[in-house]
C-alpha cells in the first residue's frame, strides 16, 4: 500500500485552496511547486496546512551548499514538513539540504530519476545509481523515482534498501497507473489527473482506492 501524494501545480491561492479542502480526506500529503509558489507566494502553505495535510516543498534543489542551507530555512519556515532536492551538484550541497531538513525536523527526498521522456538524457541509468546511493549516504528520507518506468523504480529500491522511502512520480497524465509501481514505493504522486478532474474529490479518492 502507498500513500497518496497530490502534485499541486496549480496557479493562484484561490484555486489550490479549493483542491486541498476537496481532497483533504483522500490524499496523505501535498506536494507544492513552482507553479503554485511563484503564483500565490510562500505564504499559501500555511493557508493549505489548514487542512491538517503534510506539504512538501518540491523546489528540485540544485545550488551551492549555503544557498541551499538558506532556501531550507525559508521552506521548513513557511511550515512545509519536507523538500525536494535534486542530488547532481554533489555531496556537499546534497549534505546540506538533508541536514537543514533534520535541524527543522522535516524530511529530505532526493530526486534520482524523473519521470518523463528526456530525462534519459542524463537522469537515468548510471547516474540515477549514483544519486540514489549519494542520497542513502547522505541520510536522506527518501528518493523520487518514476512510476513511467517501474523497472527503473525496482532498481533504485534495491539500492537504497527498505529503510528509505520512495515517492514516485508519473501516474495520470504521464501515462503510468498506480498498479505499475505500488510494490515498489511508498508514495504515488499524482497532479494534473485530480486537480484537471471535474470532481476532484471523487478522483482523489479513485486513487486512494487505487494505491491500496
Ligand atoms: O500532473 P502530473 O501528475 O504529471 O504531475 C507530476 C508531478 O511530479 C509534477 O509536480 C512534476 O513536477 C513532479 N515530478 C515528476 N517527475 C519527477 C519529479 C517530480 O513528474 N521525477
Amino acid at each position: 500500500m502507498a500513500d497518496l501524494l497530490l502534485a499541486l501545480d496549480v496557479k493562484g491561492k484561490e484555486k489550490a485552496v479549493a483542491v486541498a479542502e476537496a481532497c483533504a480526506g483522500e490524499i496523505d500529503a501535498i506536494k507544492i511547486g513552482y507553479p503554485l509558489v511563484l503564483s500565490a507566494g510562500l505564504g499559501v502553505v500555511k493557508e493549505l496546512a489548514k487542512f491538517g495535510t503534510p506539504i512538501i516543498a518540491d523546489f528540485k534543489v540544485a545550488d551551492i551548499p549555503n544557498t541551499n542551507s538558506l532556501i531550507c530555512e525559508e521552506v521548513f519556515a513557511a511550515g512545509c514538513s519536507g523538500i525536494i532536492t535534486h542530488a547532481f551538484c554533489g555531496e556537499d550541497s546534497l549534505s546540506a539540504i538533508v541536514d537543514g531538513a533534520h535541524a527543522h525536523g522535516g524530511e529530505a527526498y532526493v530526486v534520482c530519476e524523473m519521470s518523463h521522456p528526456g530525462a534519459l538524457t542524463f537522469l537515468t541509468g548510471a547516474n540515477a545509481e549514483k544519486m540514489a546511493g549519494m542520497a542513502k549516504a547522505a541520510g536522506a528520507d527518501g528518493i523520487i523515482a518514476p512510476a513511467t518506468r517501474p523497472e527503473r523504480t525496482a532498481v533504485l529500491r534495491e539500492i537504497i534498501g527498505n529503510d528509505m522511502k520512495i515517492c514516485s512520480p508519473g501516474v495520470g497524465a504521464q501515462g503510468a497507473q498506480p498498479e505499475d509501481v505500488k510494490k515498489y514505493v511508498d508514495g504515488i504522486i499524482v497532479g494534473r489527473a485530480i486537480y484537471e478532474a471535474e470532481d476532484v474529490k471523487a478522483a482523489a479518492h479513485a486513487y486512494k482506492l487505487r494505491c491500496i
